[in-house]
């Protein structure tokens, strides 16, 4: 077994980020409405993240009864500040908030979560200005470490669509760095191992710990774990179990210290992607792996 550190990735895509925004007053928005125990962990990485990179991180902090009216006119406010480059919704919102109607007031080119269902539709017509972070970041871990889709059989466990069903439709594109046929696995699927066991790259993203283990894999298999679950003991694991696959012949990201810190490095990529493509209409080329991502 071969362990894929996420800290080499993610460090690449943040020297990209601060080349991009350079000295630029830059800023993410982030509505953190209630105090779901996930979003503010999230939200203070972002906030250590972007004070690193030059980003002005804004949370914008709200009791869970914030009336809608309140956070129109803020995200409203936020839409039209020339500074502001990006704005998120911190999910799961509390109940009786409507994320459909508060998106529709993100413009779709400061939606850097990808999920406007203009952005959305765009992604699945081929076109897309966004790809949401959490696909972004598998998709560049893909390619940091020279693992070629094109031909393969991917596997994808989970089909959320802002992260299973987002990449498999990615990773059929015609593109190089997808060009893959793939199965999309979910909590429906009745075999899931004869799935595991005859595909080249699986990339899971169920929540579910120890889902895939090295009695079910092939030999050359690489597993893209996106899984976060946390074991109770304030410690946290990803769907794949790792012990299982102590002398099998895989390459397999480890939780901690794989996907996560690439997916909040690549939401911040998208900041940087709006901002250069506001300002000059395209990507500064330092980093081949990114504009070949998102065009040049
Ligand atoms: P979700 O609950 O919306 O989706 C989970 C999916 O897994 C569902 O589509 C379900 O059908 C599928 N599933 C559940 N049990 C299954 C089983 N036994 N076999 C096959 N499929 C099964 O969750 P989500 O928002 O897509 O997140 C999924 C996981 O990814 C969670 O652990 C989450 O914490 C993690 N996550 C990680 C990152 C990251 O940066 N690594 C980012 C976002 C989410």
């Amino acid at each position: 077994m071969e362990l894929l550190s996420g800290k080499p990735v993610s460090e690449r895509i943040d020297r990209f980020v601060r080349s991009a925004v350079n000295e630029d007053e830059v800023a993410l928005s982030s509505f953190l409405i209630g105090a779901d125990p996930s979003s503010i962990i999230y939200s203070r990485s972002k906030l250590r993240k972007g004070e690193s990179l030059g980003i002005d991180v804004r949370v914008r902090d709200y009791p869970p009864d914030v009336g809608e009216c309140r956070l129109i006119e803020d995200l409203d406010r936020d839409a039209s500040d020339e500074h502001v480059s990006g704005i998120m919704i911190e999910r799961p919102l509390p109940g009786g908030l409507s994320l459909d109607r508060l998106m529709e007031r993100v413009p779709p080119a400061k939606d850097v979560e990808g999920l406007h269902p203009v952005n959305y539709g765009k992604l699945g017509l081929g076109s897309f200005r966004f790809i949401p972070p959490t696909p972004l970041g598998a998709l560049l871990m893909l390619r940091h470490y020279g693992i070629e889709t094109s031909g393969k059989d991917i596997l994808v466990i989970g089909r959320s669509p802002n992260v299973g069903r987002a990449l498999a439709q990615l990773l059929s594109m015609k593109r190089p760095w997808a060009n893959a046929t793939v199965t999309l696995a979910h909590s429906g699927t009745g075999d899931l191992a004869r799935w595991v066991g005859r595909s080249d790259i699986i990339i899971t993203a169920a929540g579910r710990p120890a889902l895939v283990r090295g009695d079910m894999v092939r030999d050359g298999t690489v597993i893209i774990d996106l899984g976060i679950n946390s074991t109770g003991d304030g410690s946290i694991v990803g769907d794949v179990d790792i012990p299982s696959m102590e002398g099998v012949d895989v390459r397999v990201t480890p939780t901690p210290g794989g996907t996560g810190p690439v997916t909040v490095s690549s939401m911040f990529l998208n900041v940087a992607v709006a901002r250069t493509r506001e300002l000059y209409g395209k990507l500064p080329e330092t980093d081949r792996m990114i504009t070949e991502i998102y065009g040049g």
